[in-house]
């Protein structure tokens, strides 16, 4: 749920609900409702202006990308190759799957024409006629939501032949996944969408050069161009009045774990976790701060001495994280880090595609040392050996998912190395509550 009731007094006033501002309308998925919040006023602009101004005007907007890297969008877009004769393609990644994170599939369950009105103005400025949404396919709901908005996008002349009169044409295309974490990853997920077996490619050609059907395509974000809309109709300035210099605007932050009201809350890049947690009621009560993601799992995990690193792409980056998708998953003082580490690499193992060494069988392995250590069957040297792994695995695999995978154990290993080795000495976990102190 968003919280959106604010007085100056709360510290909800820090939220900038745009994408969250009507989720809480009994039919706010519908045009109708989209059309009384000036839903498609944004295309109306766009649709006025050449294409290679909307690029520039989304470049000078200063949106990053909110699938996790935060790569200019505007840039992106210019990279789309014009006069090549080739067909042009767009690809929403709606695959979310990272650990923790829980906003595109809400936004889309909640707001879909916000992506649909984004979709349109990305083509008129890429100079696409079709567009395709790849959705995680467990969201089955979502994904017949999206059905419903682009049936009702194609009736009211918002999609196909000739948009609004404007020469446009577009088909937008919603496929579902079938579940792999590794579809998410753009290139595995073009792949998979022309019918192959999902795994990463190599990169460069990036998808700009070479991606669907060996075409220039353009891959963003749900979040990412849910965003674009509001930009076009209330302007780059507005938009970059909100968060810092370098990385402006409002995002959709997920919080989950031990905090008393999780949820998305719409707010600035740059604000704190510390001003997010005052915002969503703090830690459950009587407890504190142990651990946290800044986004997702497979951003390295940070402490309670980090509650106000700014939560932008330079801030978290400065602490030794990474902003990613803005999945905060809070932990608090009873929750066993080893535990929560492999769990975490549990799930690496489980979703690694096995193209390469290092992910395939570091993963693995990780899994079984930790799995002893956890369970009291350790020995001191397999911390070295959990290390030596991680540092195999991280920079050396071929995507991503590799280094995300080594992320937590190099991070545990920073922070709370003590508590391994408290599992080591002590044959076994100190917050199992067979063992423990902390519950009785
Ligand atoms: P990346 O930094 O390699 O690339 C980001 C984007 O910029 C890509 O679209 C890429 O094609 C483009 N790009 C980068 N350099 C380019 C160039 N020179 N020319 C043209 N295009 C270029 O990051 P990535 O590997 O695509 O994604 C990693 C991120 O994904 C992580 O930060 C993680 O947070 C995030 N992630 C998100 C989820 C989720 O569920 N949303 C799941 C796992 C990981
Ligand atoms: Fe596959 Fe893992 Fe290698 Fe990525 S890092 S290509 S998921 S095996």
């Amino acid at each position: 749920t968003v919280t959106t009731e604010v007085n100056e007094h709360s510290p909800e006033k820090l939220l900038t609900p745009v994408l969250s501002s009507f989720w809480d309308a009994e039919d706010a998925w519908t045009l109708d409702a989209y059309h009384r919040h000036e839903g498609y006023e944004g295309l109306r602009k766009a649709l006025q202006m050449p294409p290679d101004d909307v690029i520039a005007y989304v470049k000078d907007s200063g949106l990053r990308g909110r699938g996790g890297a935060g790569f200019p969008t505007g840039m992106k877009w210019q990279f789309i190759p014009q006069g090549d004769g080739k067909p042009h393609y767009l690809v929403v990644n709606a695959d979310e799957s990272e650990p923790g994170t829980c906003k595109d599939i809400p936004l889309l369950f909640a707001n879909p024409h916000s992506l649909v009105e984004g979709i349109v103005i990305a083509c008129h400025a890429i100079r696409s006629n079709h567009a395709f949404i790849y959705l995680r396919g467990e969201a089955v709901p979502v994904l017949r939501r999206l059905h419903e908005a682009v049936r009702e996008a194609y009736a009211a002349g918002y999609l196909g032949k000739n948009i609004l009169g404007s020469g446009l044409d577009l088909e937008l295309t919603v496929h579902a996944g079938a579940g792999a974490y590794i579809c998410g990853e753009e290139t595995a997920l073009l792949d998979s969408l022309e019918g192959r077996r999902g795994q990463p490619r190599l990169r460069p050609p990036f998808p700009a050069v070479e991606g669907l059907y060996a075409c220039p395509t353009v891959v963003n974000n749900v979040e990412s161009i849910a965003s674009v809309p509001a930009i076009m109709n209330k302007g780059k300035e507005w938009f970059r009045s909100m968060g810092s210099e370098k990385s402006p605007g409002f995002t959709l932050y997920s919080l989950s774990g031990h905090v008393a009201r999780p949820g998305q809350y719409e707010a600035p890049l740059g604000i704190t976790l510390r001003q997010l947690l005052d915002m969503s009621g703090g830690m459950r009560p009587g407890h504190r701060l142990k651990f946290w993601t800044p986004g997702g799992s497979s951003t390295p995990m940070l402490t309670d001495e980090h509650l106000d690193v700014p939560l932008d792409y330079e801030g978290v980056g400065g602490a030794g994280s990474m902003l990613g998708t803005k999945a905060l998953q809070c932990f608090d003082e009873t929750t066993c880090v080893v535990r929560a580490v492999t769990r975490w690499t549990e799930f690496y193992a489980h979703e690694s595609c096995g193209k390469c060494t290092p992910c395939r069988e570091g993963t693995y392995w990780l899994v079984q040392l930790l799995r002893d250590i956890e369970a009291g069957k350790g020995e001191m040297a397999d911390l070295d050996k959990v290390a030596d792994i991680a540092d195999n695995i991280n920079g050396k695999s071929f995507c991503a998912l590799g280094d995300g995978a080594a992320a937590p154990i190099a991070s545990s290993f920073k922070h709370f190395r003590a508590e391994y080795e408290q599992h080591i000495t002590g044959k076994g976990c100190p917050f199992d509550p067979r063992k423990s102190t902390l519950w009785s």
